[in-house]
């Protein structure tokens, strides 16, 4: 009930994203995602770049392979040849991770955050409205939808305890996020400009960067995210081409005070994507996408100003995306205000996660066609945490 009707539609010939797939405990071999159905390219095409188990081959190749590809495989699906029924394939994680950066580009969430974790200061730090802020997570716990997400355990401590201790979290919470997938490689000591992003940038997915709110609030100062994050990050089966998202652009809110010249101010372009929070079959919330602060196109620049290069197989996520109304945050922490405001769905109160809690993400976009498209979903579980 929760992700039938979602994959059921979505996946026409406009949108046609790239995953990774297996049958009968085969090998794994890049697919395309066309209705009920995935295209097997390798058999399809004899390429070798798709007999293999990641994408990044493929990715590797640059944005004019892939525009010839998706000619090619629109032309594929439409022959209805190398077909194998989704129901018969295993899919797994499409990419293979080469750095993994998260931002924090929702001004609604960094305000919630801020004002939850800092309520004596103002609620967005001074360098917020200048720079997309962002921090190197954890490539090798990027998991596919599915996995199951053992609850982590650590060192917590709350404000009224003296000293901290040692157990599973007690505030384990999700992320809805987007993840861009970086196909071309860039030179190091080389920053890629905003105008750079469809250069280098293959696609979307749907992204969960679950997080122990308790682990992340008593060891994030003074660096920043670390245990409370690295311990999974899931993401869609999916990576849907920017080129299935044309019509999806949109401007974002004005941003002031105007950025500096690196980061293109005045010319901040955003998805137009509606997010679905579901936990246990109901949705929670609905998250939009249109109303992040920074851009994609900024957040590539900004993260390769310094001449940090970029390779095959990076992924970067949005961070939080919530918007300005209660109905539209994407986190739990947020939906009951740190716990102090429970809420309910499925017939109880929730706060944080509880072990058997399934959340999935679901995101939809305008397709080329003037149909919605699909994209991924994400799904987990959570399991106990393990002694
Ligand atoms: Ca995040």
């Amino acid at each position: 009930m929760v992700s039938t009707s979602s994959t059921a539609q979505g996946f026409g010939l406009d949108h046609l994203p790239y995953g990774v797939f297996s049958t009968g405990g085969g090998p794994r071999r890049v697919g395309v995602r066309f209705e009920e159905g995935v295209l097997d390219l390798f058999a399809a095409t004899g390429r070798p770049e798709f007999d293999s188990p990641s994408l990044n081959a493929f990715l590797a190749l640059g944005p004019q392979v892939w525009r010839q590809t998706r000619e090619e495989v629109r032309a594929l699906a439409e022959s209805g040849d190398h077909q194998i029924p989704l129901a018969d394939v295993v899919l797994h994680l499409p990419i293979e991770v080469a750095d993994y950066v998260d931002f924090y580009a929702s001004i609604d969430h960094a305000t919630n955050v801020g004002a939850m974790f800092r309520p004596d200061g103002d609620a967005l730090t001074p360098n917020w409205r200048h720079l997309p802020i962002g921090y190197h997570g954890r490539a090798g716990t990027v998991v596919a939808s599915g996995t199951p997400i053992v609850r982590p355990c650590g060192q917590r401590k709350a404000p009224d305890e003296a000293a901290p201790t040692f157990g599973p979290s007690r505030r384990l919470d999700i992320e809805a996020e987007l993840g861009f997938v970086v196909g071309a490689p860039s030179r190091l000591g080389e920053p890629v400009p905003t105008t750079g992003l469809a250069d280098h940038v293959f696609g979307v997915t749907g992204l969960n960067d679950w997080s122990a709110r308790d682990l992340q609030a008593w060891e994030y100062v003074p660096l920043g995210p670390f245990l409370g994050k690295s311990f999974a990050t899931s993401i869609s089966p999916w990576v849907t081409p920017l080129a299935a998202l044309d019509a999806a652009w949109v401007d974002l809110p004005e941003q002031d005070p105007e950025p500096l010249p690196y980061l293109s101010p005045g010319a901040t372009r955003g998805l137009d994507i509606d997010v679905e929070v579901v936990l246990n079959g109901e949705v929670i919330s609905r998250p939009p996408f249109r109303t992040m602060y920074w851009s994609p196109a900024q957040m590539l620049a900004h993260m390769t100003v310094n001449g940090a290069s970029l390779r095959t197989g990076d992924l970067f996520a949005s961070g939080t995306i919530s918007g300005p109304e209660h109905g539209q945050r994407g986190s739990l922490l947020e939906l009951s205000w740190g716990g102090k405001e429970p809420f309910q769905a499925g017939g109880r109160e929730h706060s944080f996660l509880e072990d058997g809690d399934e959340v999935v993400l679901r995101y939809s976009a305008p397709g080329v066609s003037g149909d919605r498209i699909t994209l991924g979903e994400v799904v987990g579980r959570v399991e106990p945490s393990r002694p």
